[in-house]
């Protein structure tokens, strides 16, 4: 090989040039594939309220002379079907934006029990239906670098899913804790837990456990998934801990200071 002009020392560096390539290459092709995956995701959950409407608007067409009763019965669900695509389509464009804008975070001091209570008020009306008793403890004052709006989305998802995954009765635990690097914000609850195996899988964007109950809810399954980026943006964690049957803890851990 040496004397072809090619050194030994060379001959490494072509292997270590290839590798780095390979590796390259695999990682857009992952991108790709979860690029094309989404896609694919985004059209049936698109399409699925779509067929309802069309179905439901088929069949009084298919009835000569139906009563006016039956008429209002129908415009009912597929109001409701409307009303659900119009959520998805909320819960996408949000999405969306996020990760445009993923760069452009609007920081500032923000009061984080404040932020909690206020979440905790507009979602008062939720639990109040279910019967569910909502706690809030907090352990000391905490001020924090955030994006006051993104975060407020982030926290109200996790706890708006505490209220709707839970049991009638049930009780709801928000509780938020700092240190001298962190402030701690975990949100219990007493509901229907989740199966060990579907764990890893609830942060990813439309998955859901049980859809025919998230559709009930009104849930699109792409909360998690916004919750786990704003975190993200903040260089924050969260993770979570659940036992089937008797309920969830989200711990989510974000940084005092803004890091840039
Ligand atoms: P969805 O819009 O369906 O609520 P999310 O992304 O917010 O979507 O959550 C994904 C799935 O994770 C939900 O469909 C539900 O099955 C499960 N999940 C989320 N939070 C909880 C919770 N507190 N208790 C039980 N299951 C939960």
């Amino acid at each position: 090989v040496m004397d072809e002009g090619v050194s030994i020392k060379g001959y490494y560096e072509i292997e270590k040039i290839s590798d780095s390539f390979n590796q390259m290459i695999n990682r857009l092709q992952k991108i790709e594939n979860s690029r094309q995956e989404f896609v694919s995701n985004v059209s049936h959950e698109l399409k699925t309220p779509i067929t309802s409407i069309k179905v439901l608007a088929d069949s009084l067409l298919m009835q000569e002379d139906a009563p006016v009763e039956l008429y209002r019965e129908f415009m009912v669900d597929i109001t409701e079907e409307i009303e659900r695509e119009s959520k998805i389509i909320d819960d996408l464009l949000a999405l969306v934006k996020l990760n445009k804008t993923a760069g452009d975070m609007n920081i500032s001091s923000v009061n984080i029990n404040e932020l909690l209570e206020q979440i905790l008020k507009r979602l008062q009306p939720l639990a109040k239906k279910q019967n569910i008793e909502m706690i809030y403890e907090s352990f000391r004052p905490v001020t924090a670098d955030v994006d006051e709006v993104k975060l407020s989305l982030a926290l109200t998802n996790l706890i708006e899913n505490a209220i709707k995954y839970n049991v009638p009765d049930g009780w709801v635990r928000v509780s938020l804790n700092a240190d001298h690097k962190y402030f701690y914000v975990k949100v219990s609850d007493s509901g229907i837990g989740i199966p060990e195996d579907a764990l890893d899988l609830i942060f990813e964007r439309f998955y859901r456990v049980d859809k025919a109950r998230s559709r009930e809810s009104g849930g699109t399954g792409l909360g998690l998934a916004i919750t786990k980026s704003v975190i993200q943006m903040h260089r924050g964690a969260i993770k979570v801990h659940s036992v089937e049957g008797e309920g969830t803890t989200f711990n989510v851990r974000i940084p005092l200071n803004y890091i840039a």
